[in-house]
């Protein structure tokens, strides 16, 4: 029986492969006569795997020799402070609002010292992102933070921004590992699992060495680079099952053929349904300006509210899952990660496009 597709915009979809891979090894992994949870995180065992992990992740992201690999807990919500306590050094920071992601990193960042936003994209309701010439940086600041993908609002930066010597910092949560990107463009990248890389209960940290051991004094020590860079990750329990599903993943996306194959199928997923939401004669709707349009999660509306239930109803029949918008938002929103294959926006562009035949003559 083949599974439903799970639109979900975290925790979302894993590849069928890394879960059937999962279940094969969840009893006893490699002959030891143990589940990977059950593995003491300083035994030879896992050591292998969380090294395994991080190399395949190095090698998927050619991330340079000069930038640390850190695998912590706290979500990516809980570095909205930890970048803030670590990287402002007494100074002030530049943040880019680009939707409620963004939002919510530059009120935490706010506790900690001064925050200059540059430009927001409020007065456009978060539709489009307000052109470069018009940011107001700071060449002073210690750093320059930006949400590369807004996950609720759909709306995604495809190129690295140009901010001079400040270091950027970017919030990648949910388009990690959908594309290439340099990585020598960022002081500090950070991905909470759950969209594209595992399960929840891990963030990625991928951070540029000489931007290390500058935390405010009172820092506490789990919220210090210095502490994890120095321990590889393993200064307290790190979580150890989540490290080794990422782990499984990574393969799986260099079997795939790395992020130069995935790039191309996210961007053709992406126009797929893009395509079927604009040429539908406006009875689906993306606010989203063109260019910014997000591949990984595509917000749609429906000509009226009182379709939205049928809508989700029937495309759960469909097994078509998860469909619902954020609350805030509202509407529908498909979330189109690495592990949801083309045929899965294939069956959600037919469903769309049978249920508008159905209810448009209404
Ligand atoms: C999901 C998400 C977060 C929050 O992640 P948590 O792990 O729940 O803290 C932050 N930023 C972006 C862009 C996200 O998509």
């Amino acid at each position: 029986m083949s599974r439903p597709y799970n639109f979900s915009a975290g925790p979302a979809a894993l590849p069928e492969a890394v879960l059937a891979q999962a279940q094969t090894e969840f009893m006893d992994w490699n002959g030891t006569g143990m589940s990977v949870m059950e593995m003491s995180h300083r035994g030879k065992d896992f050591t292998a795997i969380a090294q395994q992990a991080e190399a395949d992740l190095r090698e998927l992201l050619s991330i340079p020799k000069n930038y640390k690999v850190l695998f912590l807990q706290g979500g990516a919500s809980a570095q909205f402070s930890v970048i803030p306590l670590n990287l402002l050094r007494g100074g002030t920071a530049d943040y880019l609002d680009t939707g409620i992601w963004s939002q919510k990193a530059i009120a935490e960042a706010q506790r900690y010292g001064k925050i200059n936003v540059v430009a927001s994209g409020a007065a456009d309701k978060y539709t489009t992102v307000p052109a470069r010439e018009t940011w107001q940086c700071n060449p002073n600041a210690s750093y320059f933070h930006y949400t590369p993908n807004e996950t609720i609002n759909g709306v995604e930066i495809h190129d690295v921004p140009d901010v001079g010597d400040v270091p950027i910092v970017a919030d990648f949560s949910s388009t990690i590992l959908s594309r290439p990107i340099d990585v020598s463009k960022f002081g500090l990248i950070y991905a909470g699992a759950q969209k594209n890389i595992g399960p929840a209960g891990l963030v990625i940290v991928i951070i540029r060495e000489d931007l290390i051991g500058h935390a405010q004094p009172d820092t506490p020590v789990m919220l210090d680079y210095k502490t994890h860079a120095e321990h590889d990750s393993m200064y307290n329990t790190p979580p150890t099952y989540s490290w080794y599903i990422a782990g499984l993943v990574f393969k799986w996306l260099k079997a795939q053929g790395g992020l130069n194959a995935m790039s191309a199928l996210n961007q053709c997923k992406a126009n797929t349904l893009y395509a079927a939401i604009d040429g539908s004669g406006g009875f689906y709707r993306n606010p989203i300006a063109i260019p910014y349009r997000s591949w990984m999660n595509v917000p749609f509306t429906l000509p009226a509210e009182a379709l939205e239930k049928q809508f989700l109803q029937q495309a759960t029949q469909a097994g078509l899952l998860n469909l619902a918008g954020h609350r805030i938002i509202g509407g529908m929103r498909a979330s189109i990660y690495n592990a949801i294959p083309e045929h899965g926006v294939q069956e959600l562009v037919q469903f769309m496009q049978a249920f508008q035949a159905l209810h448009q003559s209404l």
